[in-house]
């Protein structure tokens, strides 16, 4: 995984788009019902035009694992029946823009029921109860109508772990989570109210509110890929006279990293421009135009070599798990990698999944290891010994405890045998035992790092067609990858 130094360039784009969302925020706040002055925006299900999931472009994964949610809250009794319980809440988490408001929305006017939202932003500040009162009062008119969806924007604010929050916690804040606690226990599971809420950043949330029964599902609604990026930019121009030369797929191809809310206005800042030089449709020098106003404000910011080389050490960095997972562990399925950073982990992912089972073996656990390892492995062999980064910090973590518990815990280093040396040890800190420890690790590290670079030396044809897969498309899957695989042997 990438982080750091190398998602800078990400992080300012993703600072752009929270100025542009922000600004959008506060202009789309207008209509609601008042309450105390304070608003509860609701979409009415008469509205004459359904908003559903037509309205969002890509966000597929996302979009399947909510259609039982949409399911349930349509008729209810279809699940009562089978005793089945149904998630009161969930949390969508990813980057800001990503339509994490719109899907909300989309659940809403799918299963043709109102839509209340409030933001965590507006809780903070306030006198002690006002907030718990407030969430009292929207609970309460979702209620009346029974079948509803509740939508609360940015929970942070008033969901933050404690260990998160600077100078410690307010009793405002406690009172509001409470309060928020205490409705979502409150209703019945299958009454088909469901309380969605939307987060930058699912670490840092109060792990009181993830627990069963109250925001259980949480699902990441993401960066889109090239393929999204499409879909979206497709969406957004239905609306507005384009010219013929417009190339969809090279934007596309230009704006990696943009957030849906990104690429949104990139189109509605080149439609402005095209309005006030009266051209007739908007063309490639408008978009070219608006491009520099939407980025950087500047022409002088060379965006795309930075992206370029990141683009470059994500996409080896990547292959090079998803092929030493292939090779060493051929019956765990990569799902999904892609170039395309998640929130969890900057940078690119893979996604692998290992067969459950009950027992690991000695060999299940190098191998884990060594698929750690595979990253920077990769990034050494291809950029040189001097030119790996720190985007390997995760996986060093993860590989380093797999090898503290292959010492410590199971007895499966030859030279310390089979003993657990907390048990021995109990708490008191012993030099000459760490060192043997330590020594014993990063042994096994080194061995399990050389025989990872010698087996990504054998495939190296295969990291590079990975790779190059990956520069052109971001995202793979298990298929692609068997591929790009079989042409090698
Ligand atoms: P979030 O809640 O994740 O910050 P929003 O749902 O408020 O993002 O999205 C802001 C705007 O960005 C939307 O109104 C829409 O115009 C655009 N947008 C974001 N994601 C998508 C998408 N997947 N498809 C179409 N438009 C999108
Ligand atoms: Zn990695």
């Amino acid at each position: 995984m990438i982080s750091l130094d190398i998602i800078q360039p990400i992080i300012s784009i993703v600072i752009i788009a929270t100025a542009f969302i922000l600004v959008y925020r506060k202009s789309a706040r207008v209509s609601g019902g008042h309450k105390m002055g304070f608003e509860l925006k609701k979409v009415a299900h008469e509205s004459a035009v359904k908003f559903g999931f037509n309205n969002i472009a890509g966000n597929i994964e996302a979009k399947e694992q909510v259609e039982d949610v949409i399911d349930f809250i349509k008729s209810p009794e279809k699940y009562t029946r089978y005793g089945a319980r149904m998630p009161r809440g969930m949390i969508f988490y990813g980057s800001p823009g990503t339509g994490k408001t719109l899907m909300a929305k989309a659940i809403a006017g799918e299963a043709g029921v109102p839509f209340y939202s409030v933001s965590g932003s507006d809780f903070v500040q306030l006198y002690v109860g006002v907030g718990a009162g407030r969430v009292r009062d929207l609970f309460k008119a979702a209620r009346k109508h029974g079948r509803a969806v509740i939508f609360i924007d940015e929970i942070d604010a008033i969901g933050k772990s404690r260990s998160n929050s600077a100078s410690g916690s307010s009793d405002e804040k406690d009172q509001t989570l409470n309060a928020l606690l205490t409705e979502m226990s409150g209703f019945e599971e299958n009454d088909g109210i469901i309380v969605i809420a939307a987060t930058n950043r699912l670490d840092m949330l109060d792990p009181a509110l993830l627990r069963p029964g109250r925001f259980d599902r949480h699902i990441e609604i993401g960066l889109p890929d090239l393929k999204a990026r499409e879909m979206i930019i497709k969406l957004h121009m239905k609306n507005k006279p384009i010219s013929d030369t417009v190339d969809v797929s090279s934007i596309a191809k230009q704006t990696v990293y943009f957030s849906g809310a990104m690429i949104e206005n990139l189109l509605n800042e080149a439609a402005i421009v095209s309005a006030k030089r009266g051209g007739l449709v908007i063309d490639d020098k408008d978009i070219d135009k608006a491009f520099y106003t939407v980025v950087a404000g500047a022409e002088k910011q060379d965006r795309s070599m930075i992206s370029d080389m990141d683009r470059q050490i994500s996409a080896y960095h990547e292959a090079g798990h998803a092929l030493v997972t292939k090779l060493v562990a051929p019956s765990n399925i990569v799902s999904k990698v892609t170039i395309i950073p998640s929130t969890k982990g900057a940078g690119g992912f893979s996604m692998n999944i290992a067969k459950d089972r009950m027992y690991y073996t000695r060999d299940d656990m190098e191998r884990q290891i060594q698929i750690s390892l595979a990253g920077r492995v990769a990034e050494e062999l291809i950029f040189g010994a001097n030119k790996v980064t720190t985007g390997a910090s995760n996986d060093i973590e993860k590989a380093t405890e797999i090898a503290r518990d292959y010492c410590m815990r199971y007895g499966m280093d030859e030279k310390l045998g089979m003993i657990n040396m907390e048990v021995l040890m109990g708490n008191s800190d012993n030099p000459i035992a760490s060192e043997i420890l330590l020594k014993q690790s990063s042994k096994l590290m080194k061995r399990l790092y050389n025989e990872t670079r010698e087996l990504m030396e054998k495939n190296k044809d295969a990291l590079i067609r990975i790779s190059n897969e990956l520069l052109v498309r971001e995202t793979l899957d298990e298929d692609d990858i068997s591929d790009l695989m079989k042409i090698a042997s």
